[in-house]
């Protein structure tokens, strides 16, 4: 991947966070640490601790967290990128730019299907997940590190077509259901042959989301047996409740929640979720662009709606949005751990938001202010020019 870009070939980059308030791990497990101090050297976390008892010398960067939250980067688990930092479906620039003013440090596509002209040929959509793969990878808006090259199934491909999509590199498919295969059967053989060769595969799941597309509805969704069940609460239009929760509770697979999607049927998933004791399956993403636009914001939003509106603590929202996607998307961020991505966003709650500290103003469905986002060990963003401002704000004392 990506050199940090301010590791000097001269040596290495190391990054010492300290007085941080609140360390969110991003771990359902355990979702506070109690530390005060997290250590970054290059691209990676290496300590996390009390100050006294962790190595702070010799630091090239030292930042004070003045006594705000720090979390893993926000991962949303749910875009639709097309080229660099455009999106032609509301023909809008600097779009992941703006989602990482909203904390967002990491996307995953799932499809590359606002496209002009996109092919549907298999060899012509072959080339174009390869094409979309390298240049996000090679190219980071912001600093978002985007994983894309997600070619969306067609009929008439044959097992050689995953196997030769997974040496150039692609590791996960686009939404089934988006092209030609919308029958349970072939979708389920595509997808065995994409899981037989590492690339991870997503369903659409709902009512159509623009003219053009089409219902996936339970039977498919069940019978295709994809690693994530894609935006569970319609990407807009939801499933009857009786589907979503026979998804839940037959299927032991990811449950995606978009914040383009119902939320009404958002909170049934998450209640499900709860009951079953699987909250671990829950992911988010924003479903974004779309027809409702780019949100910028749209995963702090899902986690202060999830929060307030579905009873769950904040800092276990946090990591539907951080470690429970990281686990389901075999990621390297995602959790304050050692060896982990140095991918942070630090915040507080925004001025004036009744909640007496972060959490609780989340709990009372308030949105956090960000001050500082810092993708693989390095600062993107000081203060977010989206977020309400937030009541303190980190400061770098040294670099
Ligand atoms: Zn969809």
């Amino acid at each position: 991947m990506t050199e940090a870009p301010s590791s000097k070939s001269a040596g290495s980059h190391k990054l010492v966070i300290r007085n941080i308030g609140l360390l969110l791990s991003g771990d359902l497990e355990q979702p506070i640490l109690d530390a005060d101090t997290v250590i970054a050297v290059n691209d990676r976390i290496v300590a996390i601790g009390r100050r006294k008892d962790v190595d702070t010398e010799n630091a090239t960067t030292v930042i004070d967290a003045r006594g705000t939250t720090l979390s893993p980067g926000l991962i949303d688990s749910h875009v639709h990128p097309v080229a660099g930092d455009w999106t032609p479906r509301q023909n809008q620039l600097g779009w992941i730019d703006s989602c990482m003013h909203g904390g967002v440090t990491t996307m995953i596509s799932a499809g590359e299907v606002h496209t002009p002209g996109r092919p549907k040929d298999v060899i012509g959509l072959k080339a174009m997940a390869i094409c979309a793969q390298r240049s996000f990878n090679a190219f980071r808006p912001g600093g978002v590190k985007i994983h894309a090259g997600a070619p969306v199934i067609e009929h008439g491909m044959v097992e050689d077509d995953f196997e030769e999509l997974a040496a150039a590199g692609v590791m996960i498919l686009g939404e089934v259901g988006l092209g030609s295969v919308k029958d349970g059967k072939t979708a389920h053989q595509m997808v065995a042959w994409a899981r037989k060769y590492g690339i991870q595969s997503t369903i659409h799941t709902g009512g159509p989301s623009i003219p053009g597309s089409s219902l996936i509805d339970k039977d498919i969704v069940l019978e295709t047996d994809a690693d994530v069940i894609g935006h569970i609460n319609g990407g807009h239009t939801a499933l009857p409740d009786s589907q979503i929760t026979e998804l839940c509770e037959k299927s032991s697979r990811a449950l995606e929640i978009v914040h383009n999607g119902n939320e009404r049927a958002a909170l049934l998933t998450l209640r499900t979720a709860k009951e079953l004791n699987q909250l671990r399956r829950v992911i988010l993403g924003t479903d974004s662009p779309a027809g409702s636009g780019v949100q910028p914001l749209g995963i702090l939003r899902m986690i202060s709606m999830l929060s307030s509106l579905g009873e769950v603590p904040a800092d276990v929202a946090f990591c539907f949005a951080t470690g429970n996607t990281a686990e389901i998307r075999s990621l390297d961020c995602g959790l304050i751990a050692p060896g982990r991505a140095a991918s942070f966003v630090l915040m507080d709650k925004a001025q004036h938001s009744s909640g007496e500290n972060l959490l609780q103003s989340i709990q009372r469905g308030d949105l956090p202010g960000i001050g500082m986002v810092i993708i693989d060990g390095v600062v993107s963003a000081q203060r977010s020019r989206n977020t309400p401002p937030a009541t303190r704000v980190p400061e770098v004392v040294s670099s």
